[in-house]
């Protein structure tokens, strides 16, 4: 079995199509959530991840951008970028979005999936200790696969310790790849990265593929159609950082 893992696509249509057509083949797709929110393509990006055979959590932009959650909690770029989904969004995919579930969603035996963290879906997986806290929530999970740091990697538990998971890539430019072996016994949480807006200093569309025969989690990053993404943020009216940060995956 082989599950496709998105997440954070966040409006990016451009993004989003590169990383269904770079993807191998697939039995499912686990989305982590905030499919919506910073990116010109709300609708167009929600009829797309509709049509993939999908178990989804959702994300903080999602319920945002739907109005089941204020903005208050948001900074004015993000605040700005939510007040216009809204006003994109059509009846039926606010519809769609609220009914999102929210994680932790148990995707197989031992494999979980969640936005944050199995602590609080809201809650930024960035540092051992968090992991630590991560894991213990999700008592059971071999793996606990997490989105919404938009950095891909994540945190392996040993019996000597913990260690950081961050994929080794060549360029900048081309589409690689990256295997981390899954091994019994040892305890992951991983994040595929994020489709739409990364923030590792990488701007190429971040997605994962985990294998159960091969046992491997695959780390991929594509390039996609940057330009493209970027007027279309531009001609929405969206804050100009949001165009430009994705040049850079910050
Ligand atoms: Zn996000």
């Amino acid at each position: 079995m082989r599950a496709l893992i998105l997440s954070d696509v966040h409006a990016n249509m451009q993004a989003l199509a590169a990383v269904l057509s770079a993807a191998p083949a697939h039995d499912i797709v686990w989305n982590l959530g905030d499919v919506v929110g910073y990116g010109a393509s709300p609708n167009e990006a929600i009829v797309c991840v509709r049509e993939l055979n999908s178990v989804y959590v959702r994300g903080n932009h999602d319920r945002a951008c739907c109005g089941l959650t204020s903005l208050d909690e948001f900074n004015p770029i993000a605040r700005a970028a939510a007040e216009w989904t809204q006003a994109q969004l059509s009846q039926s995919k606010r519809a769609w979005l609220s009914a999102l579930p929210q994680g932790p969603v148990t995707v197989g035996d031992g494999l979980v999936c969640v936005h944050g963290s199995a602590v609080d879906e809201d809650v930024y997986v960035v540092s051992v200790p968090d992991a630590v806290d991560a894991l213990q929530a999700a008592s059971g999970a071999w793996i606990e696969f997490f989105g919404h740091t938009h950095v891909q990697g994540g945190f392996v538990r040993t019996d000597d310790g913990w260690y950081v998971v961050q994929p080794e890539y060549s360029s900048a430019a081309d589409s690689e790849y990256y295997d981390l072996p899954l091994r019994p016994g040892i305890r992951y949480l991983l994040n595929p990265g994020s489709v739409g807006q990364p923030r590792d200093g990488d701007w190429r569309a971040a997605f994962a593929v985990y294998d159960d025969e091969a046992s491997t989690l695959r780390f991929f990053r594509v390039p996609y159609d940057l330009e493209r993404a970027q007027k279309k943020i531009l001609s929405a009216g969206l804050p100009e950082r949001l165009a430009s940060r994705l040049a850079v995956g910050q």
